[in-house]
Formats: structure tokens, C-alpha cells, sequence
């Protein structure tokens, strides 16, 4: 292994690297194989637990449909030269495109050909899941340059009836309660918006499974946006009550600063943790609306799950969203690294966060006497000190330490380590 794979963010590029050609969509091969590459990535002893939806079964409001699997898809041209070819670029066909094998004039082709005027050298993002159709995607310069004449199509394609999959990895904790992570799996090669939430949600099942007492359980969700993690919920009523904590995770690079997204209700304690440890790294908050990825249905008013979600900027807003653009050279390594890092941070606060009381509150404790108060002068030692003082300011048996981490514009871990040092010298309980 090269040293940069070695590295998270090396690692995290190759996988993407190779998940990038497979031809996802909400059902098909493309999904299994993807699960196949998240568990072959998983660390030794964690595995994957996979559930297969059959096509007709009735998912609360929602049907699954026919699986979806395509082997070639091609448009030949009036002199014969290919047009377009899947085989070139997932994105050149609809997803869930029906079969068809015919010959038409370029005026009957034309309704079934999409493209972006406005950025006429990237190939759009289109899918027809609940409509039966057939389509390709190509870039507009090409498309304006299309000569008259009659065209072959061939879209060689199967729906039929099979099964809808999604992929658990859970990682069981000490204690009560579990956290949700999803990240979905129907995107074909797109890479800010499908691939860095999977790679960044194995590394953080990387880093967990070496942590030696979790208190919590992490569940780690992969499944097909919207019908996949209806198809979650309506399976899994025995897990929804033990869900305390849960965050979404999708475009994880591609620039702008970490963006976290509240839960519906917005009072909740990961919005609390997610929002100490975004803030201190300059991103952004916002409150809960109803559109977005799966967040909309864990925090439906009928589950009213805790599930917030962390991207960095959001769908929609930059322009390579959905579009071709969206790949390998768009997302940056230190991009999904910081989201890595910002996400253990949450786990950090989640695993550490308690309300604890200062057993010698009649003034301030003398900390020399206990080896606590640096003999060293500088910046970092006073540091230490202040995480201290501000702790056993406020360890009055009601405010967590994350509350005094807030209150002291201090970052988590300075404070909790500060409380380990005060609970080893006796002076909190
Ligand atoms: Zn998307």
C-alpha cells in the first residue's frame, strides 16, 4: 500500500476512484456491488448485514418498485458514429431508463435527449424511477451539433420484478441507545454528492471500531435515498425506540465550509454537539426545512427521529451539483478529512458529554498542591488551566461539560480532558 493510501484521505480517494464507474441507482447490481466495496473497506471483525425489499412490497405510503439493471445503452448516429455510450459515462443514461431497441429521425430522438444550455460541456443528472421512459444525457455543445437523419438507439436494460437492498453495519456499544448514520447509495458517478458520504461513513466505522469502550451503538445505514430508507424504517420498528442521536452525511467535499442541518425540532442534543463542533470550526448552522435527503423522512412527524445532517455546501447551491462535474477532481482530500475529523469530534462529545459536581466547591481548589497547576509558564499551560477553572466554575451537578465547553469558548476535549485530570485528583464526582 502507498503511504498516501495509508492515509484517511488516501484512502478515502481510492475508494471513491473505484466505486466511481459502477452504475448505481435505487435498485440493481450497481447497489450491490457498492455494498460489496463498503464491506471489503470495512475493518477485520465489523461486518454487513444486508435486507432485500422484494419489488411490490408495500413501504408505508410507498411502493417498491421493479429492480433496475442495464447492460448497454448507446445512441448511434445517421453515419453510424456513436453518439453517446454509457459504457463512456454513467451519467449519458436516464437512470431507470426502459429498455427499447429502435431507429428514429432526430426530431423523435430529440424529447428523449437532456442537457444543460447554461454549462453546455457537463453531462446532467436525470432519473425516471416512478415514470416508465427511456433517455440520455449529453453535454449541449454536443447535442446542438447533432446532424439530421435517423438514429439507433439501444437501451439494453431489465425491469423487473427483484428486490430493493440496503446494507447495516452496526458497531455495538456498552450502554443503552444507538446513533444513526446514513449516507445513501443510489447515485451513479457522481462523486461530492453520493460518494464522499460513503467513504467518509467507513472511515468513521474505521475509527470506532479501534475506540475500546464505546458507550453508544453506531448503526451505519446504506441504502437507496428516500424509498431505501422508507424501506429501513418500515423494517426496523425493534431499533427506531433505541435511536438517540442520528446524522446524515452527503457532500463531504467539494468546497465551502461544514454545514449542519438540525433536526426537525431543532432542540436536540446532537443539534447541541453538531453545533459546538461545526461553530468552532467555522461552518454554518441552519434550522430544519422539509426538503434535502433523508433526513426528511427520519425526522417525519410519524418517527420525529433526532437526525440531523452534515455536508459542506448543500445541494443545489453550487453548480456542479448533478451534473458531471461532480467528480474525482472536485472534492479535495483535506475537504473529507475535516469532515472526518468534525465528525469524530461529535462522537467525542456524544461518548464524553456528562453533568458532573464539584466536590470541593468552597472556593477555589489550590490545584499546585496537586500537581495540577503547570510549574511551566506559556500559552498552552495557561490554557490548561483556564479548561480548569472554567470547569469547576460551573460543575455544579446541572450544566454537562459540553454546556461549560460553550460557556468557556473552549473546545470539547479541552474541557473533558481538563474534568478526567479534576476527576483523578478527587475534585469532582
Ligand atoms: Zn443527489
Amino acid at each position: 500500500m502507498s503511504a498516501a493510501a495509508a492515509s484517511p484521505g488516501g484512502r478515502m480517494r481510492s475508494w471513491m476512484a473505484e466505486a466511481y464507474p459502477i452504475c448505481r441507482s435505487i435498485t440493481g447490481d450497481g447497489v450491490r456491488r457498492t455494498l460489496d466495496m463498503i464491506e471489503a473497506a470495512l475493518p477485520s471483525g465489523v461486518s454487513m448485514t444486508r435486507t432485500g425489499v422484494p419489488s411490490g412490497t408495500q413501504v408505508f405510503d410507498w411502493t417498491i418498485g421493479d429492480e433496475w439493471n442495464v447492460r448497454a445503452a448507446w445512441v448511434d448516429g445517421p453515419d453510424g458514429r456513436r453518439v453517446v455510450e454509457l459504457a463512456d459515462h454513467t451519467l449519458h443514461l436516464v437512470s431507470y431508463s426502459a429498455p427499447v431497441r429502435t431507429r428514429l429521425p432526430l426530431e423523435e430522438l430529440r424529447p428523449h435527449l437532456h442537457s444543460m444550455p447554461d454549462r453546455p460541456d457537463w453531462i446532467p443528472y436525470r432519473t425516471s424511477y416512478y415514470h416508465r421512459n427511456w433517455g440520455f444525457c449529453l453535454p449541449h455543445r454536443q447535442l446542438e451539433s447533432l446532424e439530421p437523419g435517423v438514429y439507433e438507439v439501444l437501451v439494453d436494460s431489465t425491469l423487473e420484478p427483484g428486490e430493493l437492498v440496503y446494507g447495516e453495519v452496526v458497531l455495538p456499544g456498552a450502554g443503552a441507545g444507538e446513533v444513526l448514520v446514513s449516507s445513501h447509495v443510489c447515485h451513479p458517478s457522481l462523486v461530492n454528492d453520493n460518494l464522499t458520504g460513503l467513504a467518509v461513513a467507513t472511515e468513521l466505522i474505521r475509527h470506532l471500531a479501534g475506540l475500546e469502550d464505546r458507550e453508544l451503538t453506531y448503526r451505519f445505514l446504506f441504502a437507496p435515498g428516500t424509498i431505501g430508507s422508507l424501506a429501513w424504517l418500515s423494517r426496523s420498528a425493534h431499533v427506531i425506540p433505541q435511536i438517540r442521536h442520528g446524522v446524515v452525511l452527503t457532500g463531504l467535499g467539494g468546497g465551502g465550509p461544514l454545514v449542519y442541518k438540525q433536526t426537525r425540532r431543532g432542540d436536540a442534543y446532537v443539534d447541541r454537539a453538531a453545533e459546538h463542533v461545526v461553530g468552532r470550526r467555522g461552518g454554518e448552522v441552519r434550522g430544519y426545512s422539509p426538503y434535502g435527503y433523508d433526513e426528511r423522512q427520519f425526522n417525519a412527524v410519524g418517527f420525529d427521529l433526532p437526525v440531523g445532517r452534515l455536508t459542506r455546501t448543500p445541494h443545489g447551491e453550487y453548480p456542479e451539483y448533478h451534473t458531471s462535474a461532480d467528480d474525482l477532481a472536485f472534492v479535495a482530500d483535506d475537504e473529507l478529512e475535516e469532515s472526518l475529523t468534525a465528525l469524530v469530534e461529535i462522537v467525542e462529545v456524544l461518548e464524553g458529554d456528562r453533568v458532573l459536581t464539584n466536590l470541593s466547591p468552597y472556593g477555589e481548589p489550590q490545584l499546585g498542591k496537586r500537581g495540577l497547576y503547570p510549574t511551566m509558564g506559556g500559552k498552552s499551560a495557561s490554557d490548561v488551566v483556564m479548561a480548569m477553572l472554567w470547569t469547576l466554575a460551573y460543575t455544579d451537578g446541572k450544566a454537562s461539560l459540553l454546556e461549560i465547553a460553550d460557556r468557556a469558548d473552549l473546545p470539547f476535549a479541552a474541557i473533558r480532558a481538563a474534568a478526567d485530570d479534576l476527576l483523578d485528583a478527587g475534585l469532582l464526582g
